[in-house]
């Protein structure tokens, strides 16, 4: 499959078809915003992607602090922590015995830090995160004591600091893979830094199940949008077979995965349904906006 390079791609990023229609359209940051779904495996990408230097200002802009609300620092910190833990637990609750005491946690997108403070308080786990807003690095850093690096995990791989592990027993991927543009070459490269017998968390957010009107579902900075079929065949593609998935109805979908030649079982295609299509995705939002979910 080729490389996508061009702002505009019709090509499905996770199976490689041509045959897409388009899901949803509509005007963002003065930019066209185009969702198409693949006709053979449900995924939904930006084909109307903008130059990786336009994301970078947007995200550098403060929109992370944005999003919790923070202002000058750590103003509210405390309250804005309590929900992120609480939030994290949630999710880990799924997946609980998975994290085994000790181990070497790696977490991309570690945000203010929440997640690892849980998982190095509650479960001596050792942990490490990678955080590009360099606000929440710095929270983190400062507030938490935590070891974040202030980048991308591109920087992070191109000059790794010291201090950091090559390699992990567990990665976290915590609403992070909807933001990345090239989601096979990124996962690989993840890939290469998780430890053979390792696991591998990842939460998105669930196009079969959305939690927000489509209108702020589809969002400037989400380029890639996942069913669970999408996903599981988006790992598969980079080395990682789905071992365990719980999917929030409505809200994220949260999968762990391992390498493919590691001992535990993985889940069947069949078993995570099938690929999603356009009018079962429309009919999903449909139904949202008129019980009127959420903002
Ligand atoms: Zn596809």
């Amino acid at each position: 499959m080729k490389k996508i390079k061009s702002s505009k791609s019709y090509q499905c990023p996770v199976c490689g078809s041509e045959s897409s229609e388009t899901l949803d359209s509509r005007r963002l940051n003065g930019h066209e915003h185009k969702n198409l779904i693949c006709g053979s495996c449900g995924m939904v990408w930006v084909s109307t992607r903008q130059p990786a230097k336009t994301y970078d200002k947007f995200y550098r802009s403060g929109y992370a602090v944005g999003v919790y609300g923070l202002k000058d620092g750590k103003e509210g910190l405390d309250e804005v922590l309590e929900w992120r833990v609480r939030r994290s637990k949630e999710k880990l609750a799924n997946f609980g015995s998975a994290w085994a005491r000790g181990s070497r946690v790696l977490e991309i997108g570690s945000g203010i830090g929440a997640l690892l403070k849980y998982l190095k308080d509650e479960y001596r786990c050792k942990v490490w995160g990678i955080e590009p807003e360099p606000a929440f690095a710095e929270l983190s850093q400062k507030e938490l004591g935590l070891d974040v690096f202030a980048g991308t995990f591109e920087q992070w791989t191109k000059n790794h600091p010291k201090g950091f592990p090559l390699k992990y027993d567990r990665i976290v991927l915590d609403q992070v893979l909807e933001h990345i543009l090239e989601p096979v070459d990124f996962l690989r490269r993840v890939a290469e830094r998780l430890e053979s017998d390792g696991k591998i968390f990842i939460s998105v957010p669930n196009v079969t199940a959305p939690k927000d009107r489509q209108k702020d579902f589809f969002i400037f900075e989400h380029v890639s949008s996942f069913s669970p079929f999408a996903l599981w065949l988006l790992l598969a593609r980079c080395g990682f077979k789905i071992v365990r998935m719980h999917a929030e109805k409505p809200g994220s979908l949260q999968v762990m995965a391992m390498k493919f030649g590691s001992p535990e079982k993985m889940i069947d295609a069949d078993e995570v349904g099938k690929p999603q299509d356009k009018s079962m995705i429309l009919r999903r939002f449909k139904a949202l906006e008129k019980h009127g979910r959420n903002k």
